[in-house]
């Protein structure tokens, strides 16, 4: 994904672009790069499809959020990276865009371009894949199979540099036994009689308007045109079986509490072929007792001693990365804030690294001993007005309010 640009910079939008700009910058560069006015010209065909896949995201606000908060891993079906687990054959079905993800959910698209093009646009024709005919409104029905949902608790450090964990999940696969054809083995397939082997029938409607006929699902073969002689028996001709399954996961460093990581195609098989659901990690990041997270930049506070305020000192201050020094200047104030450039967390969309922020709290002494006392009482009678410069400005403030 190295040279693949960013989505918001494909359409020339900032990252706070509303739908509406979105929808505009899309439109103007998709009118500008459509195949048919650029015909044979790879280069207008690929900018095309940039433009084509960086709206299928940004217009859809759940993709958009998941984008925004994980960069191409959030919505790149290709992104696989370390998460390795699945196993199973498979019957073919990538997951992803091809399968219905565009068809449909999204909506937009449609729109866009029959207005855009007069309703032209519509199955192969221009010649750029991933999008028209996809899965749902047949009738040989594949379904998408349903995502799943798993909870994963990770510690701040964890989320903080990444991490690979395992995961117990409970499945849908296509059943080992009938590989998936819900006919147990040497049983035999017919054609179904119901509706000879369209997997639709013809259904008359008689409404105030007249009699309508429609064709719809067959109920007998549910769509695929085919009737078992017998059903598996172990998945009772569903062609789907439960399955637990350990999946590995990459967490990518810089992840936050409350993010959802989607895994495509982790999820549920779908059904008669239909592509796979996705495996949804809910994000939970356990606290740490020093380091406080805010966005990439990490926040705490050091105490340091009166005297080390007083006259400046090097102290030792803890990073994600072990301790480091720092050098506190001679009068630095209570409530001071030190940045560490670079300390804080990787951003999660490569966006570079986030700061560190050290507050500085003082801490005044309160268990003191006769001697300090009297070490306290002298220091303060040595200590001129140009000492209490702040002090005597907030007093000529309240005299003049
Ligand atoms: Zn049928
Ligand atoms: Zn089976």
């Amino acid at each position: 994904m190295s040279d693949k640009r960013d989505y918001y910079d494909v359409l020339g939008v900032s990252k706070t672009a509303d739908k509406d700009e979105i929808k505009k910058a899309y439109r103007k560069l998709a009118l500008k790069y459509h195949p048919d006015k650029n015909p044979d010209d790879k280069e207008a065909e690929d900018k095309f499809k940039e433009v084509n896949e960086a709206y299928e995201v940004l217009s859809d606000e759940d993709k958009r959020q998941k984008y925004d908060q994980f960069g191409f891993a959030g919505v790149d079906p290709n992104y696989q990276g370390g998460y390795g687990g699945g196993g199973y054959g498979g019957s073919g079905f990538g997951g992803g865009y091809t399968g219905g993800g565009f068809s449909g959910g999204s909506g937009g698209f449609e729109d866009i371009f029959s207005d855009l093009f007069g309703g032209g646009f519509s199955s192969g024709g221009s010649g750029f894949g991933g999008f028209g005919g996809g899965g749902r409104q047949t009738y040989h029905g594949p379904v998408q199979g349903s995502d799943l949902k798993v909870r994963l608790t990770l510690t701040f450090k964890e989320a903080c540099f990444g991490a690979e964990k395992r995961i117990k999940i409970k499945r849908m696969e296509p059943c080992e036994h009938c590989s998936g054809t819900g006919a147990e083995p040497g049983s035999k397939v017919e054609t179904c009689s119901t509706c000879g082997g369209h997997g639709t029938v013809h259904v008359q409607q008689k409404t105030p308007f007249g009699t309508f006929t429609q064709e719809s699902e067959c109920p007998d073969c549910h769509g695929t045109g085919e009737h078992i002689s017998e059903e598996c028996s172990v998945c009772h001709g569903k062609g789907l079986a439960k399955k637990e399954r350990t999946i590995k996961i990459k967490i990518p460093a810089g992840v936050n509490n409350d993010s959802i990581l989607p895994l495509r195609g982790e999820g549920n098989a779908g059904e008669n072929g239909g592509p796979k659901g996705d495996l949804l990690i809910y994000i939970r990041v356990t606290e740490d007792p020093v380091f406080k997270r805010d966005g990439d930049n990490i926040n705490y506070t050091l105490p340091i001693t009166y005297a080390q305020a007083a006259l400046g000192a090097s102290v030792t201050a803890p990073t994600l990365k072990g301790k480091v020094k720092m050098k506190i200047p001679a009068g630095t104030q209570n409530g001071k804030i030190f940045k560490l450039k670079g300390k804080g967390v990787k951003n999660v969309n490569g966006h570079g690294k986030g700061d560190m922020y050290i507050t500085i709290r003082i801490e005044v002494p309160k268990d003191i001993s006769a001697k300090a006392k009297s070490l306290i009482e002298e220091l303060e009678t040595e200590l001129g007005p140009e000492n209490h410069a702040e002090n005597e400005a907030f007093w000529k403030k309240v005299e003049q309010s």
